[in-house]
């Protein structure tokens, strides 16, 4: 197996991942069938139009595509997936590109299929639970079109920009999930544009269809499988009472010992989230939640459900706390305030611009017993190249986020903040966890799938994703190390092109 080592050298100079690449040139009649398809306003070749879809989330990745196609609704996705079908030429999906792993990084000699306009909420249906949307629906959205009686609880912290699409592509999660589950609790039906055009229903509003879980592979396989155009949703009834707290540590060993304790009396918060020191720092520049300066960790600790069994629970929730060493608790008195403490948690990301010039966000999952261990080992890795980590995470399901930090106008810093984000990777596989937890593998992360699975394991991921997507158009070079060919099976070592040209390695 060749793996594109994610070493930044060598990334700049990959085929697969080419940064700033000319966009090549696509068949004249494909343009002129887009056009026919969405009409001229919606083909965007132009290079002033194209570059604001050359990256999503992931900036340090960027590759302009030659054309962008903005279809209005399901028929036009599908003429256009039959189109490139017909003559063979790959494209990719995206949604509102808020992704963080370049799983909608466009490709230089392929079209670009924007869902951003199939913004409809087609169905709201109270008495089943379900709403249906058209994919480039915000996940906020989904939630306004139900409210106050209903909500969608997997909440990103993106919320108010991603997609559904995204949401399903990714399988993402939220800072709610630990109690309310992930996207693919609250998909139960899915219309898909297979990559030759065929159109597909996959589960329904009803639950657990007959058969193979198509509708369960569907979700997170982050565009490689087909476009989902309609997509239908579980949403539950509101719970009568919220009550939020946070907590104050000396430092994030004795938070992590916090989570085990809560979790461990019983007590299922409807979210649990941790912030470091450093994360605090920059969130307060934002948020002006006055939280205080010496603090080396905050819990973001949320209970919901019937008022009573809440109010019940959340003294023993702040007994435990200042019990596990809690320097002091603040019980958020309003909305207002719960939303500042909100506003702490969801700003974490951007509030790292302020601190620092660059960073990553990394994502990885560890069992939760392990948090203590492994926020010890990024402190130690940050000593040792010299970077500055914030954390910032979903502590209930042990779904770590550091924010490397770095300046990459100093010379050898770009590099060592990757390196250091790949030992944090290696750090939660050596603790038996996994390379992401939400935000896809995409094009960062591929290099780092065969650390994780077995050469049968890939195999048989590389099977599965043939049967939808034989010809290979579906976000290709996204997700699994090497683009294979479909019926190419592990034989004898022979050197790959990548290779001999020096820009891949072997390990
Ligand atoms: C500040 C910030 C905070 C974030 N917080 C979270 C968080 O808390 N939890 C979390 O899980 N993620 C988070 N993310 C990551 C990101 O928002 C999610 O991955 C989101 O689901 C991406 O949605 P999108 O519409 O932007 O998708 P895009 O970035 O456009 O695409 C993502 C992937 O989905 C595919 N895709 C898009 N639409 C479709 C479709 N209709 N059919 C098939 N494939 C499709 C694309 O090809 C690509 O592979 C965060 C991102 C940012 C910038």
């Amino acid at each position: 197996m060749v793996c594109i080592v994610s070493a930044s050298a060598k990334r700049a100079q990959s085929p697969l991942t080419t940064s700033g690449t000319q966009p090549g040139p696509l068949p004249a009649r494909l343009l002129a069938r887009l056009r026919a398809i969405c009409g001229e306003r919606f083909v965007l070749t132009h290079p002033h139009d194209l570059r604001t879809y050359q990256s999503d989330g992931l900036l340090h990745y960027h590759v302009v595509p030659p054309v962008a196609v903005l279809p209005s609704c399901a028929r036009e996705v599908r003429d256009v997936v039959r189109a490139c079908h017909e003559l063979q030429v790959p494209w990719v999906a995206r949604g509102a590109g808020s992704g963080l792993s370049g799983g909608a990084l466009p490709i230089a000699n392929g079209v670009l299929l924007v869902l951003s306009r199939m913004r409809r909420v087609l169905e709201v249906d109270l008495p089943n639970q379900r709403v249906v949307v058209e994919p480039g629906v915000t996940n906020v959205a989904v939630t306004h079109a139900v409210a106050p009686a209903y909500f969608y609880p997997p909440d990103p912290s993106s919320q108010i920009v991603c997609s559904i699409g995204g949401n399903v592509a990714e399988n993402s999660g939220g800072a709610h999930c630990f109690k309310y589950g992930f996207t693919t609790n609250y998909v139960t039906g899915l219309e898909v544009v297979l990559p030759d055009g065929a159109v597909v229903q996959l589960g329904a509003k009803q639950l657990d269809q007959p058969g193979y879980d198509l509708l369960g592979t569907f979700v997170g396989s982050e565009g490689t499988l087909g476009v989902a155009t309609r997509i239908t949703l579980r949403v539950i009834p509101a719970p009568e009472a919220v009550q939020t707290l946070v907590a104050f540590f000396a430092d994030t060993r004795s938070a992590g010992l916090a989570v085990s304790a809560i979790v461990s009396a019983g007590l299922i918060p409807a979210a649990i989230e941790m912030m470091d020191a450093l994360a605090i720092h920059a969130s307060e520049q934002m948020a002006h939640a006055g939280w205080p300066s010496d603090a080396g960790a905050a819990l973001l600790v949320e209970l919901d459900g019937p008022k009573a069994a809440c109010d019940a629970s959340f003294g023993d929730l702040e007994e435990l706390c200042r019990a596990s060493g809690s320097t002091g608790v603040r019980v958020a008195g309003s909305p207002a305030e719960r939303a500042v403490f909100w506003k702490m948690r969801k700003a974490a990301f951007p509030a790292a611009g302020r601190i620092s010039p660059n960073y990553f966000v990394q994502d990885g999952v560890i069992p939760r017993t392990r948090l203590p261990d492994v926020l010890g080992r990024i402190e130690e890795l940050a000593v040792e190249y010299r970077l500055r980590v914030a954390n910032v995470f979903h502590a209930g399901d042990g779904n770590l986020h550091p924010l490397v930090c770095f300046d990459a106008n100093v010379p050898g810093e770009s590099q060592r903040a990757e390196e250091l984000s790949g030992l944090i990777l290696e750090a939660c596989l050596e603790a038996g966890g996994s390379i992401t937890g939400e935000h896809g593998v995409g094009v960062d992360k591929r290099a780092y799938m065969g650390k994780m699975f077995t050469p049968q394991d890939l195999a048989a991921f590389e099977m599965l994703r043939c049967a939808f997507d034989p010809d290979g158009l579906a976000n290709p070079g996204k997700v699994m190390p090497t683009p294979r060919l479909c019926g190419e099976v592990p034989g004898p070592y022979r050197v790959h092109p990548l290779e001999a040209a020096g820009l891949a390695e072997r390990f």
